[in-house]
């Protein structure tokens, strides 16, 4: 079965509602970096940054960071992993940071993503976006701060996000069980 979490109208209603909440909070992002998580939180947090930029005519800085190797199961896999590259041409050294990705499941991604950010430095305070909070299934003490939708999943459903790298009109985000 599979059901229409977002069509592209409502994906791009939600990117420019949070962005607002960024805004209402972080008014003119001084000492502030947006990092989205490889591979598809980035595709997602392109979305929030450029709409961001252009809503404040400035630039904000942006990385993407991987976090294949900080992640505490690297070791037990059977298959090898592939790793994304890690872009932060800045230091995060006291500045706020807006940790994005697409889906919030476990919380070893983002426990991942603390681990793999302090090689570039020691935040000031770090935040937490991500466009699909799976609630009920989280293995760490991690909550997002800015949540495009909060989904009830149970373990044999799963989300699957349709990303087109430019132009909204054909992204969806389905919920598939
Ligand atoms: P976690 O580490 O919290 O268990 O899982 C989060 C990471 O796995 C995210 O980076 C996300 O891309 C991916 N993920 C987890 N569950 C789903 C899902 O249902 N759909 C998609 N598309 N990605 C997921
Ligand atoms: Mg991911």
């Amino acid at each position: 079965m599979k059901r229409l979490l977002f069509s592209s109208d409502l994906l791009d209603l939600t990117v420019s509602r949070l962005c607002e909440q960024l805004i209402e909070n972080y008014s003119d992002f001084s000492d502030t970096v947006l990092l989205g998580i490889q591979p598809r939180g980035t595709l997602f947090a392109e979305r929030i940054h450029k709409r961001l930029e252009t809503r404040l005519n400035k630039k904000i800085p942006f990385g993407k960071l991987d976090v294949t190797f900080y992640r505490d199961d690297f070791r037990r896999r059977d298959e090898p992993l592939k790793a994304n590259m890690t872009e932060v041409p800045f230091v995060i050294e006291d500045k706020k940071v807006i940790l994005i990705d697409d889906v919030l499941y476990t919380g070893r991604t983002i426990s991942a993503a603390m681990s793999a950010m302090a090689a570039f430095g020691r935040p000031q305070k770090v935040d937490l976006m991500v466009l699909i909070d799976r609630k009920y299934t989280r293995n760490l003490p991690i909550a997002p701060n800015y949540t495009g939708k909060s989904v009830n999943t149970i373990l044999s459903e799963n989300i699957e996000v349709e990303w087109t790298q430019e132009g909204a009109k054909e992204n969806k985000i389905w919920l598939i069980s």
